[in-house]
C-alpha cells in the first residue's frame, strides 16, 4: 500500500449537528482518505430525509465527479428509466453511494472508473452510516456488489441473493442487486435487454414490497 493509500476514516470529519444538511457541508471537506486529492469533490447523497426507500451505488463516476451529484451518468440514467418503469419518482428516492470521491486512473484525456478497495470503503463508510440512520429508509436497495458488501459483509454473494430479501437491521426490508453500469457492461444489445429487463424486475419487486407497507 503506497503512503498516500495509507488506512483513512472519515470520523473526524462527521459533524456535531445530525442533518442531511450539516453532513453533506461537512463531507464537501472530507480529507478521511486519500481520494479526496485527486477528485473533483465529494458526491453526497441525494434526496429527502422522509424518503422511504434508498439506494446505495458504490461511488461516483466521472460525470458524477464533475457535476458533484449521484447518479447522474449513464448509469444514473439506466437507474432513472428503470425507476420510471416501476413508477417510482426519483424525488422519492434517497439515492447515495458508498464511497463519496471518484477514484480513477487516467488514460491519456481518459479517466477510468477504478474499484474502491476495502480500506477505501471502510474509510467512507461513517458518511453512509449517518445518511441511513437520519433517513431511516423502510426499503433499502442496495446497487452492486461492493455496496453490498460493505454494508453486509464481505462473504455476501450477489448472484445468490440477487432480488432477494435480506436479513439485516439497516432497514425493514433489504434487497440488492447490480449496479446499473452492468447493463451498460453488456456485451451485446441483446444482453444488454435482458439485463436491463431483470434490473428493473429486482426495481420492482422493492416498489411492490414498498406499496404494501402503511405508510409511516
Ligand atoms: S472517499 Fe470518503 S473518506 Fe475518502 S476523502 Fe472522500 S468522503 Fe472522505
Amino acid at each position: 500500500m503506497a503512503t498516500t493509500e495509507r488506512r483513512g476514516d472519515a470520523t473526524p470529519f462527521l459533524p456535531k449537528r445530525k442533518s442531511l444538511k450539516a453532513l453533506r457541508e461537512a463531507a464537501a471537506r472530507c480529507q478521511g482518505c486519500h481520494l479526496y486529492a485527486a477528485a473533483t469533490q465529494t458526491v453526497f447523497g441525494e434526496g429527502l430525509k422522509r424518503s422511504r426507500l434508498a439506494m446505495v451505488g458504490e461511488m461516483p463516476g466521472d460525470r458524477e465527479d464533475r457535476a458533484g451529484r449521484a447518479f447522474v451518468g449513464p448509469a444514473g440514467r439506466e437507474l432513472d428509466k428503470a425507476l420510471e418503469r416501476v413508477g417510482i419518482a426519483r424525488a422519492d428516492v434517497y439515492i447515495t453511494n458508498v464511497v463519496k470521491h471518484f477514484k480513477f486512473e487516467e488514460r491519456g484525456k481518459r479517466r477510468i472508473h477504478q474499484t474502491p478497495k476495502k480500506f477505501e470503503v471502510d474509510a467512507c463508510l461513517p458518511w453512509l452510516r449517518e445518511e441511513l440512520a437520519i433517513v431511516r429508509p423502510e426499503v433499502l436497495v442496495l446497487l452492486g456488489a461492493t455496496a453490498a458488501k460493505a454494508l453486509l459483509g464481505s462473504s455476501f454473494r450477489l448472484t445468490a441473493a440477487r432480488g432477494r430479501p435480506i436479513e439485516s437491521d439497516l432497514a425493514p426490508h433489504v434487497t440488492a442487486t447490480v449496479h446499473p453500469s452492468a447493463i451498460l457492461r453488456a456485451p451485446d444489445d441483446a444482453a444488454r435487454h435482458a439485463e436491463r429487463e431483470r434490473f428493473t424486475d429486482d426495481l420492482r419487486r422493492a416498489a411492490h414490497v414498498l406499496a404494501d407497507r402503511p405508510p409511516r
